[in-house]
Protein backbone atom coordinates (compact mmCIF):
# COMPACT_ATOMS: atom_id res chain seq x y z
CA UNK A 1 0.00 0.00 0.00
CA UNK A 2 0.99 3.28 -0.64
CA UNK A 3 2.19 5.28 1.85
CA UNK A 4 0.51 8.49 1.98
CA UNK A 5 2.85 11.42 3.29
CA UNK A 6 2.09 14.84 1.32
CA UNK A 7 -0.05 17.66 2.49
CA UNK A 8 -1.90 19.97 -0.29
CA UNK A 9 0.27 22.99 0.90
CA UNK A 10 3.35 20.80 0.68
CA UNK A 11 2.70 19.25 -2.67
CA UNK A 12 1.80 23.17 -4.24
CA UNK A 13 5.40 23.90 -2.59
CA UNK A 14 6.75 21.47 -4.93
CA UNK A 15 4.77 22.39 -7.38
CA UNK A 16 6.36 25.92 -7.69
CA UNK A 17 9.96 25.04 -7.48
CA UNK A 18 9.23 22.16 -10.49
CA UNK A 19 7.74 25.50 -12.38
CA UNK A 20 10.52 27.39 -10.81
CA UNK A 21 13.00 25.42 -12.74
CA UNK A 22 11.29 25.19 -16.01
CA UNK A 23 11.07 29.05 -16.03
CA UNK A 24 14.82 29.12 -15.68
CA UNK A 25 15.77 26.73 -18.42
CA UNK A 26 14.17 28.73 -20.67
CA UNK A 27 16.25 32.26 -19.46
CA UNK A 28 19.23 31.54 -21.22
CA UNK A 29 21.25 31.18 -17.98
CA UNK A 30 24.74 30.69 -17.51
CA UNK A 31 25.41 26.91 -16.62
CA UNK A 32 27.00 27.97 -13.03
CA UNK A 33 23.68 29.65 -12.29
CA UNK A 34 20.87 27.45 -13.45
CA UNK A 35 22.89 24.66 -11.50
CA UNK A 36 22.31 26.52 -8.45
CA UNK A 37 18.64 26.85 -9.30
CA UNK A 38 18.14 22.81 -9.39
CA UNK A 39 20.25 22.72 -6.20
CA UNK A 40 18.17 25.76 -4.43
CA UNK A 41 15.00 23.68 -5.07
CA UNK A 42 16.09 20.37 -4.55
CA UNK A 43 17.34 21.34 -0.96
CA UNK A 44 13.85 23.03 -0.94
CA UNK A 45 11.75 20.40 -2.12
CA UNK A 46 14.02 17.74 0.28
CA UNK A 47 13.42 20.41 3.28
CA UNK A 48 9.47 21.15 2.92
CA UNK A 49 8.28 18.03 5.22
CA UNK A 50 9.82 17.85 8.61
CA UNK A 51 10.19 14.08 10.24
CA UNK A 52 9.79 12.29 7.08
CA UNK A 53 11.28 8.21 7.23
CA UNK A 54 14.14 7.03 5.15
CA UNK A 55 12.05 6.11 2.12
CA UNK A 56 9.91 9.49 2.19
CA UNK A 57 13.19 11.09 1.77
CA UNK A 58 14.17 8.85 -1.20
CA UNK A 59 11.00 9.84 -2.87
CA UNK A 60 11.49 13.64 -2.01
CA UNK A 61 15.35 13.69 -3.55
CA UNK A 62 15.16 15.21 -6.32
CA UNK A 63 18.89 15.66 -6.85
CA UNK A 64 19.27 12.55 -9.07
CA UNK A 65 16.67 13.91 -11.89
CA UNK A 66 18.48 15.67 -14.79
CA UNK A 67 15.43 17.23 -16.96
CA UNK A 68 12.50 19.51 -16.41
CA UNK A 69 10.65 16.32 -18.21
CA UNK A 70 12.08 14.29 -15.48
CA UNK A 71 10.88 17.27 -12.35
CA UNK A 72 7.01 16.86 -13.96
CA UNK A 73 7.25 12.99 -14.72
CA UNK A 74 8.68 13.06 -10.95
CA UNK A 75 6.12 15.50 -9.41
CA UNK A 76 2.87 14.01 -11.08
CA UNK A 77 4.05 10.28 -8.96
CA UNK A 78 3.76 12.59 -5.64
CA UNK A 79 0.28 12.88 -6.27
CA UNK A 80 -0.15 8.95 -5.33
CA UNK A 81 1.40 10.08 -1.37
CA UNK A 82 -1.03 12.70 -1.53
CA UNK A 83 -2.67 12.76 1.96
CA UNK A 84 -6.56 13.80 1.17
CA UNK A 85 -8.56 16.24 3.60
CA UNK A 86 -10.23 13.72 6.08
CA UNK A 87 -13.99 12.80 5.09
CA UNK A 88 -16.59 15.23 7.43
CA UNK A 89 -19.67 13.16 8.67
CA UNK A 90 -22.80 15.43 9.49
CA UNK A 91 -22.55 14.42 12.57
CA UNK A 92 -19.33 15.88 13.36
CA UNK A 93 -20.32 19.03 11.69
CA UNK A 94 -23.13 19.12 14.26
CA UNK A 95 -20.33 19.03 17.12
CA UNK A 96 -18.30 21.83 15.32
CA UNK A 97 -21.36 24.29 15.11
CA UNK A 98 -23.70 23.27 17.38
CA UNK A 99 -26.00 26.36 16.65
CA UNK A 100 -26.45 26.09 12.95
CA UNK A 101 -28.59 23.59 13.23
CA UNK A 102 -29.83 23.56 9.74
CA UNK A 103 -25.85 23.39 7.98
CA UNK A 104 -25.56 20.69 5.61
CA UNK A 105 -21.90 20.02 3.82
CA UNK A 106 -21.15 21.07 0.76
CA UNK A 107 -21.51 18.49 -1.99
CA UNK A 108 -17.93 16.90 -2.25
CA UNK A 109 -19.04 14.10 -5.25
CA UNK A 110 -16.40 16.44 -7.34
CA UNK A 111 -13.95 18.28 -5.16
CA UNK A 112 -10.12 16.59 -5.20
CA UNK A 113 -10.29 15.75 -1.20
CA UNK A 114 -6.36 15.22 -2.21
CA UNK A 115 -6.44 18.78 -3.33
CA UNK A 116 -7.42 20.56 -0.09
CA UNK A 117 -5.51 21.76 3.19
CA UNK A 118 -9.11 22.96 4.57
CA UNK A 119 -12.65 22.88 3.72
CA UNK A 120 -15.00 26.22 3.08
CA UNK A 121 -18.07 26.73 1.53
CA UNK A 122 -20.87 29.61 2.06
CA UNK A 123 -23.95 29.52 3.45
CA UNK A 124 -25.84 32.34 1.23
CA UNK A 125 -28.40 32.03 3.45
CA UNK A 126 -26.50 33.64 6.20
CA UNK A 127 -23.81 35.12 4.60
CA UNK A 128 -21.55 32.59 6.55
CA UNK A 129 -18.60 31.43 5.75
CA UNK A 130 -17.30 27.67 7.26
CA UNK A 131 -13.79 26.74 7.36
CA UNK A 132 -12.85 23.34 8.29
CA UNK A 133 -9.10 22.18 8.77
CA UNK A 134 -7.33 19.54 10.82
CA UNK A 135 -5.24 20.94 13.28
CA UNK A 136 -2.71 18.73 15.26
CA UNK A 137 -4.88 15.89 14.05
CA UNK A 138 -8.05 16.99 14.94
CA UNK A 139 -10.66 18.50 12.85
CA UNK A 140 -11.87 22.15 13.81
CA UNK A 141 -14.00 24.52 12.26
CA UNK A 142 -15.03 28.43 12.15
CA UNK A 143 -18.23 30.18 10.89
CA UNK A 144 -17.41 33.51 9.62
CA UNK A 145 -19.31 36.61 8.30
CA UNK A 146 -18.22 37.60 5.17
CA UNK A 147 -18.88 40.98 3.50
CA UNK A 148 -20.56 40.26 -0.01
CA UNK A 149 -18.43 42.42 -1.84
CA UNK A 150 -14.92 41.52 -2.89
CA UNK A 151 -12.02 43.20 -4.42
CA UNK A 152 -8.46 42.51 -5.99
CA UNK A 153 -5.67 42.08 -3.19
CA UNK A 154 -3.37 39.40 -1.23
CA UNK A 155 -5.38 36.48 0.00
CA UNK A 156 -4.29 36.05 3.70
CA UNK A 157 -4.52 32.20 3.28
CA UNK A 158 -2.41 31.44 0.57
CA UNK A 159 -0.62 35.00 -0.30
CA UNK A 160 -1.36 35.29 -3.79
CA UNK A 161 -3.15 38.27 -5.20
CA UNK A 162 -6.69 37.53 -6.55
CA UNK A 163 -10.48 38.41 -6.06
CA UNK A 164 -10.69 38.35 -2.20
CA UNK A 165 -13.38 39.49 0.32
CA UNK A 166 -13.43 40.47 4.05
CA UNK A 167 -14.04 37.58 6.58
CA UNK A 168 -14.38 38.48 10.37
CA UNK A 169 -15.06 35.77 13.43
CA UNK A 170 -15.70 36.28 17.05
CA UNK A 171 -13.58 34.43 19.21
CA UNK A 172 -13.98 34.16 23.42
CA UNK A 173 -10.17 34.85 23.53
CA UNK A 174 -9.72 38.61 25.43
CA UNK A 175 -6.22 40.38 25.19
CA UNK A 176 -5.66 42.56 28.16
CA UNK A 177 -4.14 45.43 26.26
CA UNK A 178 -6.55 45.40 22.85
CA UNK A 179 -10.13 45.99 23.86
CA UNK A 180 -10.44 45.86 20.05
CA UNK A 181 -9.35 42.38 19.86
CA UNK A 182 -12.93 40.82 19.01
CA UNK A 183 -13.23 43.20 15.95
CA UNK A 184 -10.27 42.82 14.53
CA UNK A 185 -9.99 38.74 13.97
CA UNK A 186 -11.15 39.25 10.38
CA UNK A 187 -8.97 38.96 7.38
CA UNK A 188 -8.77 39.02 2.99
CA UNK A 189 -9.47 35.18 1.85
CA UNK A 190 -9.77 34.30 -1.88
CA UNK A 191 -13.54 33.85 -2.56
CA UNK A 192 -12.46 31.03 -4.54
CA UNK A 193 -11.54 28.65 -1.95
CA UNK A 194 -10.50 25.75 -4.53
CA UNK A 195 -8.27 27.79 -6.12
CA UNK A 196 -6.85 29.41 -2.75
CA UNK A 197 -5.97 25.60 -2.27
CA UNK A 198 -4.06 25.52 -5.50
CA UNK A 199 -2.38 28.38 -4.26
CA UNK A 200 -1.25 28.04 -0.77
CA UNK A 201 1.96 26.83 0.02
CA UNK A 202 2.39 27.07 3.38
CA UNK A 203 -0.48 26.78 6.43
CA UNK A 204 1.35 28.47 9.15
CA UNK A 205 -1.02 31.85 8.48
CA UNK A 206 -3.93 29.59 8.61
CA UNK A 207 -2.90 27.46 11.13
CA UNK A 208 -2.33 30.76 13.95
CA UNK A 209 -5.49 32.10 12.61
CA UNK A 210 -7.79 28.49 13.59
CA UNK A 211 -5.41 28.27 16.98
CA UNK A 212 -6.36 32.21 17.36
CA UNK A 213 -10.38 31.93 16.85
CA UNK A 214 -11.10 28.69 19.13
CA UNK A 215 -8.99 30.19 21.85
CA UNK A 216 -11.45 30.04 24.76
ZN1 LIG B 1 -6.21 32.42 -0.98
Amino acid sequence: MTERFIKNEQFNFISKQVAWIKDSTKQHLPAGVLASVYDLSNEKILNCIPNMTASQKNILDFSKLKTVEEYEQALEQLVNYLLPFPTVTEQQLKKLFPKSKKLKLPDLSNVDLKRLTYLSWNDSRSNKKYLLYELEGQLVGIECTFSPSTKKNICSICHCHGEVTHFSTVTKAKKLNNPDYYKSIGNLICVDSSQCNKNITDDSYLKDFLKESLLK
